[in-house]
């Protein structure tokens, strides 16, 4: 009997766990029960995965990824029908603030609202009195803002979220191998992977999805492909407040003013980090430095990033204290820096590596947690030859970085650095 397996998912961050669990559904749909396995060296959930803020929103420049992001939405809403467990959510929108110039206007903004009104995505311009209305008493709104409303915008859980990635892998019968280390892979005469190296034996399969996030170059490096991924740090700070004072309604409030993200999550906290940096500089200078080649992306969980310094607390008070009116008499909790994954051009990579086709990427930019089930979906298409999510993730192939692409693409993002520029992408 041939113990090939179909597919071996490396990596059990959330997109790993989303793909290894449609592809098992979509190969159950057609009948084929080929194991599907998916390795993570060390937990369901961890790498960059143990560290986002649940926050699934699907504004984005980027008119595909806005498209992936509506379909990942509504899967995240009705999670027992694409999974097959349960996952509770909080619908409560976001808020959207940026400055206004002289005239009240934002115009990168009102262009970005046409583009998301073409992809279908509700994003609104609201008044002053709108917002307030929208958020709760202790956030600061100001007259020389522009708001715009995102009312589908979700908030998760990720403990949440851990949960149910454990609950749905065992309910469709993923074969997990936890603390297993893929180590290497062999290749077949016609150099095709033929099976994955891990450090508990070697497993023979059809397909190979990487769904290592930050630490594909170093794995592989091995096989003398280069995979563009690597990470740029970002700091985050949860303030304790009191249970009678916060109404555990706020929108996400997504500050472009003062650079961050906010969401009240954990029964009392106010969340918050920094969005990922868009400026050409600093995401050539997260490749440059490229700390991935030596230790992998292991450095996510050296213990020194997981406290932060006074002056580090110091700098997010002044900036929550600028958009919250109660701050002062908010706890400092906890805070750590963590990594977003990034790539050269902020987009995802997904589907089949032209040089070695049985190996499908599964790659985020930075925001990935909300895109998981839909980009799940596309592997499964991708591993089994559907055509239902496969199309729009085209534009996202790896072999973008092969043609004058590259090499043009800094001239085009010459937006504003954190901007919501036109071309940006990824919001
Ligand atoms: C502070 C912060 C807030 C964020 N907030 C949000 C948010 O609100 N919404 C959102 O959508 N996104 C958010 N993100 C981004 C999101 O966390 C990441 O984009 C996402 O988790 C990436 O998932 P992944 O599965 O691709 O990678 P990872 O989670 O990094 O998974 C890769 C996995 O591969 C495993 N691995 C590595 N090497 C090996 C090996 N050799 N063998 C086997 N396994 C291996 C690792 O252990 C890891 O579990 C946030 C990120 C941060 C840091």
């Amino acid at each position: 009997m041939d113990s090939r397996a179909h597919t071996v998912v490396v990596g059990g961050g959330c997109l790993g766990v989303a793909a290894a669990i449609s592809i098992r559904r979509r190969l159950n749909q057609q009948g084929n029960n080929e194991k599907v396995i998916l390795v993570e060296k060390a937990i369901l959930g961890s790498g960059l995965s143990s560290r986002h803020s649940g926050i699934v929103r699907a504004a984005n420049a980027e008119p595909a990824a806005a498209q992936l992001a509506m379909i990942a939405s509504k899967m995240w809403l009705d999670l027992k029908n694409s999974w097959g467990v349960d996952l509770k959510n909080e619908q409560f929108g976001a808020v959207w603030i940026a400055r206004a110039d002289a005239a009240g206007d934002n115009p990168k903004w009102r262009s970005l609202q046409e583009k998301l009104h073409n992809t279908g995505v509700p994003f609104n311009r609201i008044s002053l009195d709108e917002a307030r209305d929208i958020c709760p008493p202790n956030v600061i709104l100001n007259q020389n803002e522009v708001f715009y409303h995102e009312p589908d915008a979700l908030q998760i859980d990720p403990s949440h979220f851990r949960a149910a990635a454990y609950d749905a892998v065992s309910f469709n019968d993923v074969e997990i191998r936890e603390k297993t280390d893929v180590v290497g892979f062999i290749r077949n005469e016609s150099g095709q992977i033929d099976s994955v190296i891990t450090d508990n034996g070697i497993i023979p399969t059809r397909y190979v999805v990487n769904a290592l996030g930050p630490w594909s170059p170093r794995l592989f490096a091995s096989l003398g492909l280069q995979v563009p991924v690597s990470a740029e740090s970002v700091t985050v700070v949860n303030w304790l407040t009191s249970r009678n004072h916060e109404q555990f309604k706020m929108p996400i409030i997504a500050d472009y003013v003062n650079l961050a993200y906010f969401r009240l999550w954990r029964d009392g906290e106010i969340h918050m980090h920094q969005p990922r940096k868009r400026g050409p500089k600093e995401t050539a200078r997260a490749f440059a430095e490229s700390p991935l080649s030596v230790m992998g992306a292991d450095f996510v969980n050296d213990p020194t990033n997981q406290a932060l310094g006074y002056s580090q607390i110091k700098q997010f008070e002044d900036i929550a204290r600028r958009r919250f009116n109660d701050v002062d008499k908010t706890v400092y909790g906890s805070g750590y820096r963590s990594y977003f994954d990034i790539t050269p051009d902020l987009k995802f990579i997904l589907g089949p590596d032209h040089r070695l086709t049985n190996l499908i990427h599964c790659l985020g930019a930075g925001q990935s947690f909300k895109y998981a089930p839909v980009f799940g979906e596309i592997m499964a298409d991708f591993v089994t030859g559907g055509q239902a999510f496969a199309p729009i993730a085209q534009e996202f192939s790896i072999e973008r970085f092969d043609q004058s692409y590259m090499s043009t693409f800094w001239a085009q993002v010459a937006g504003s650095e954190n901007s919501l520029a036109v071309g940006d992408t990824n919001l």
